[in-house]
């Protein structure tokens, strides 16, 4: 058992993971496969999440993890989160670049400044990549779009809650300011029903994301002056430093000016989303319940719908 926040607990709860094939380690720090008791886990919550936004009749868009590096280029994820992006670079030399990078291949120098940029960056959140698409004029009813996509953060940790790449699920409206709250607002109460359903002791607390340097802290106090994001947290590892498995954000109009996207009146739209952390709920589930899912409590059982 892991009580305090130090490396420690995090190492063992990993290594305990490990052990039971739930991950599997890749000599990357935040990086692991997952073992068949994992995804089953993370299936029968997806599931869940299906069936309790069945009512909202969402259109089904899934990205892969990659955003245009020239739609990255409009929104400002650069300045606030600048330690934790993900660029694609890949090699577009010719024949003689290739016989200079082999050579320092082989001698063991640094070959990856050879690469290049492609036209990708790896996606920080599931729903970046719908903005870019949305440009234009919404319905009057606005739209309720579901997502799901692999994200990165480059953070390599020991926690094993705190993944580099990992599953984020989401429902994103996009509509008036009106729509986007009322979404935002009905899904921190649903999240937090479902999870609580689930045997997870969740609290919502206002977010306090890790924005960068000196710079950030402006940021991060106008994140909190405006409440835009809760989180829903749950002990993992600890019960000092809980671990956020959904987040409800407002995100204002900052994606619709940034990408033109417009209410049936013409006005700036508003968006909101909810995400939900699948790893970390697994995770979440797991420790609460012990590592094998046949003894979980029935009830947990029958709500995921585990055989
Ligand atoms: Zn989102």
């Amino acid at each position: 058992m892991c009580i305090q926040a130090d490396a420690d607990s995090y190492k063992a709860f990993l290594d305990e993971l490990f052990a039971a094939g739930l991950l599997i380690a890749s000599g990357v720090r935040g990086v692991y496969g997952r073992g068949g008791a994992f995804e089953h886990v993370v299936d029968s919550f997806g599931r869940y999440v299906t069936q309790q936004g069945r009512h909202l009749a969402p259109e089904v868009m899934h990205f892969p993890p990659l955003l245009n590096r020239a739609d990255y280029s409009r929104i400002n994820h650069i300045h606030n989160f600048p330690d934790l992006m993900g660029s694609v670079h890949a090699f577009t030399g010719g024949e003689r670049d290739h016989a200079a990078m082999l050579r320092k291949f082989e001698d063991k120098e640094d070959w990856t400044r050879d690469l290049a940029a492609s036209d990708v960056m790896l996606i920080p959140a599931a729903c970046y990549p719908l903005y870019p698409t949305a440009t234009g004029r919404l319905p009057e009813a606005g739209r309720t779009v579901d997502l799901l996509a692999y994200v990165f953060r480059h953070e390599p940790s020991d926690d094993p809650a705190r993944m580099q790449i990992f599953r984020q699920r989401e429902y994103v409206r996009l509509g008036t300011s009106e729509q986007a709250l009322t979404h935002r607002d009905a899904w921190l109460a649903r999240g937090k029903e479902m999870l609580e359903s689930v045997g997870l002791p969740v609290e919502a607390v206002v977010a306090n994301d890790p924005f960068f340097g000196r710079g950030g802290r402006l940021a991060k106090a106008t994140q909190r002056e405006q409440v835009l994001k809760y989180e829903l947290v749950v002990p993992i590892c600890s019960t000092e430093k809980p671990t956020a498995i959904a987040s409800c954000n407002y995100h204002l109009d900052y994606f619709g000016t940034a990408f033109d996207i417009e209410t049936a009146d013409g006005a700036p739209a508003h968006t909101a989303c909810i995400g939900f952390g699948l790893e970390r709920i697994a995770l979440a589930l797991f420790k609460t319940h012990g590592l094998a899912v046949a003894a979980w409590p029935q009830p947990v059982r029958e709500i995921l719908a585990l055989d």
